[in-house]
Order: C-alpha cells, then structure tokens, then sequence
C-alpha cells in the first residue's frame, strides 16, 4: 500500500506527515513494544507504593517510591496527557495508554459479545468523569496509594473485563466507558494533526480488493475526519490511499464540524464537568467557604445532640481514613466535601449555562447553536484541568525546595492565553449564527462573561485565597 501515490505532488510538509502516518502503521511492532513498557511502568507505580508504609513529610520524590509515583502520576502523566490531546491528538490513548492496550490484548480471547445498548449510551463520558472525580476526592486519591490503586487500578480491571467481554481485538471500553474518553475527545478537536479520509480518493477506490483495517474504536473509516474520537494508532494510514495524517488549523474542528458534533452529553461534560466539577474537586482543600459551612454544621448538629456524623471510622476506600497521619474524613467531612464538589458543578455550571442560552437566544437560534457555541469553552476548560492538576505538580516541588517564583506568571498566561482562544472561537462562531454585527456582539459579551466567571473561580483560588 503507497499512501501518497494519491498525492504525487504534495508539498514536503505533508509528504513528511503522510510518512510518519505510514512510519507508524509499518512499525506496528514498535508501538505494541513501547505499550508493554508502559504497562510495566504502570504496574509498577500503581502497585509499588500501595504495598508500602505510606511515607510522612521527610520522604522525598527521589527517595521513596510512594512520592516518586504520585509525582509522576498526579505531576507529570495526567496534565501532560492532556496538554498532547490539545498538541497531537488522541497518540496517547493509540500508542501509549496502559489501559487501551490491556483491554485491546484481553479482547484477543473475548467471549466476542454484541456490544449492549447501555453500553453505548451518550452519558456515559460525563457519569464516569464525574464518577470518578468525586469519588477520586473523597478517598483522596493524590496522597494515597492505595486510593490510586482503587480508582486507576479499578478502572483497568473493568477495561480488561469489557475487553474479554464484548467484540474482538477492540477498544470498547474506551470508546464507551473510560473515563477521560469524553475530555479527551473534547480536547482532540483542538489538534493541529488528524488521520483523514480523501472521500474522492476511497471512492476511486472501490471495486479493488484491499485488506481490511482493525480500527480498535470503532471509527467508520470512510468518513475519517474528526480528531476526537481516533486514537492515532496509524494502524487506517494508507488504506484504500485514503487515509493519511494530515495537518490542520486547530480551530478548524470545533470552527468547521462543531454543529453536526455539538450534543448534550458533550455540552454537560464541559460545562459542568470540565469547568463546574473540576474547579470544586481541585480547589475545596483551600477554600473558606467549606471551612465555615463545616463549622456550622457542626454546631448545628452539636447543639441537637446528634454526634454520628462525627465518627471518623468509614473504611479508607469509601472515605479518607488514616488515623496514624491524622487524617480521616468523618461522615460530616464527606457529605461537606461532596456538598461542595456538587455546589460548584451546579452554580459555577448553571451561571455558564444560563449566559450561553441567553447568547443563542440573542443569536435567535435553537439547541445545536447552544452546544456548538459550548464547544468554544473547550481551551479554557482544557487550561482549567491543566492548571488545576499542575497545583498538584507545584506542591510536591515545593516540599522538594524548587523555587517557584514562575508559577504564578506561567498560571496568568496560561489562563489568559486559553481565555483570549475562547473568545475568539466564541466570536467566530457567533458570526456564523447571527445576521447582525449588534446580535454577534451581544451574544459574544454573554460569552465573555462566562469567561470571566470561569476566571474568577481560578483567580480566587490562585490569587485570593
Ligand atoms: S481511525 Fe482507527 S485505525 Fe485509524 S488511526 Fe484512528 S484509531 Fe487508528
């Protein structure tokens, strides 16, 4: 198969991301090799430190295992993994991610099940994020490794079991039930880079025989177009000398396909999962708020003799429970720490909500307006995960005596830079709705305002608190 015969003259630029499409679907091998050595780092990091003590505050991340995997888990993979959604596509999940290549190796010997209906239900990405999420702050899944071991660990043993469970030598589950698929989707739509079919060129090359493609998601390869659902696996590069990788404007997804894409599910995820959730699950260790609610409460409760949501006794895989390091949630911890994760979903995402419907009804438009005009949040939101999870990264190098006078300047360019994308995006595709500068505007100015909420939870908890 010769990818680029179709393309004789491409310019070099291409040519050369035809050819690494190509390098990628030759050496398959390679990539299947480096999926096992991550895999190995996985176990490693994931199963190590959980049959460890769990270190106290002299432990340093060159010294102890325990920190060294919460560095490189909560500092290092998950924030970059997100960052290359937004500069390469979905290559981590094709040719990097531990748990896409166990559930694709288990699904080798799949029972080879239809795949259920519930199984494809379009909620999916936005229940397991939240899922997740929550449950990922109530047992305190950044200090603990065997919080870890549950919640990362749980989610591989269920990808594996969907692996023997339902089609062959596929990636059901993450392209139903993982996680982070729906927020990696979303960011993928930002990639400069995508496999792409050539419909004229798949159609001049019907009535030959050409050996079928494995795509592990799931994709119809004729209409390959989006970044946010292919992994980049490479394994399509070259079929029917149709499909290849290609560069691309990175607002051309969201600018040029986000009306078609645009639903529910994806607008829920974003607003309340990506903005709403996320800003509550990251910042509520430092906010006043929960402090004086929980102290409230308490004498509330002290005052009518009701002593149980004192007990700090819950097993440490439903609530945080490590007595020997002083720290275990009691039910009032818990029901606190939910309130509040719940809270700043609803308000933070219920006020963005509120602004965007108002600016389709300025634009005089209907529901499809709405969520492609929410898909224009999508770089802050994606700066918002970034940030929120680097505080993570900034607080491990702070006990190891980095000096940190850049954080601070790197967070305000960060958020103003995805800030100004947002508003951009907005206005283009307010422009694409209204028929009126005035409309465009106004609609825009509702957008703007909603940027502006989203920046003042950051700014509050970066700056104020
Ligand atoms: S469409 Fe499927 S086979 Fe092709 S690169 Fe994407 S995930 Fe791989």
């Amino acid at each position: 198969m010769q990818i680029i015969s179709f393309h004789p003259k491409l310019p070099s630029s291409r040519q050369r991301l035809a050819g690494l499409g190509e390098a990628m679907r030759r050496h398959r091998a390679w990539i299947i090799g480096l999926q096992w050595l991550v895999v190995l780092a996985y176990a490693i990091l994931l199963i190590g430190p959980a049959m460890l003590p769990v270190p106290d505050e002299t432990a340093h991340v060159f010294t102890n295992l325990t920190v060294f995997a919460q560095f490189a888990f909560w500092g290092i993979w998950w924030p970059f993994v997100l960052l290359s959604m937004v500069l390469l596509g979905r290559v981590w999940c094709g040719v990097l991610c531990p748990e896409g290549a166990l559930t694709e190796f288990a699904s080798r010997w799949s029972l080879n099940r239809p795949i259920p209906r519930w199984l494809r239900w379009g909620g999916w990405p936005f229940v397991a994020f939240a899922g997740t999420t929550i449950y990922g702050q109530l047992i305190s899944v950044y200090q603990y490794p065997k919080a870890v071991l549950v919640v990362l660990g749980g989610s591989t043993i269920a990808a594996v079991i969907m692996g023997l469970l339902y089609a062959r030598e596929k990636r059901v589950w993450c392209r139903y039930m993982c996680p982070v698929n729906g927020v990696f989707g979303l960011l993928a739509k930002l990639a400069p880079l995508h496999f792409r079919a050539d419909e004229a060129a798949w159609k001049a090359s019907l009535g030959t025989r050409t050996p079928a493609v494995n795509c592990a998601p799931l994709l119809p390869l004729r209409t390959l177009d989006s970044a946010s659902d292919c992994h980049s696996c490479g394994r399509c590069s070259g079929h029917r000398n149709a499909i290849q990788l290609e560069g691309r404007l990175p607002n051309s997804e969201i600018l040029g396909q986000g009306r078609q894409d645009a639903n529910l599910w994806q607008s829920l995820l974003l607003i309340f999962g990506m903005i709403g959730l996320a800003m509550g699950a990251f910042e509520w260790s430092a906010s006043p708020w929960l402090i004086h609610t929980k102290q409230y409460l308490a004498e509330w409760l002290i005052e009518r003799d009701i002593l149980w949501p004192f007990n700090d006794s819950a097993p440490w895989w439903l609530l945080t429970h490590y007595p020997e390091l002083n720290d275990s949630f009691s039910w009032l911890d818990g029901a606190v720490l939910l309130g509040y994760m719940l809270g700043n979903m609803l308000v933070l995402g219920g006020i963005v909500t509120g602004l965007l419907m108002l600016a389709t009804r300025i634009l005089g438009a209907g529901r499809t307006v709405f969520h492609h005009l929410a898909l224009s949040l999508v770089p802050l939101a994606g700066c918002g995960l970034f940030v929120g999870l680097t505080a993570t990264t900034v607080t491990l190098l702070k006990a190891e005596h980095v000096p940190l006078f850049w954080v601070s300047p790197t967070r305000a360019i960060l958020l103003a830079t995805a800030t100004l994308w947002t508003l951009y995006l907005g206005w283009r595709i307010c422009s694409q709705y209204s028929n009126t500068l005035t409309r465009c505007t106004l609609a825009w100015l509702c957008l703007t305002l909603a940027c502006g909420v989203i920046d003042l939870g950051w700014i509050t908890w970066f700056w104020l608190w």
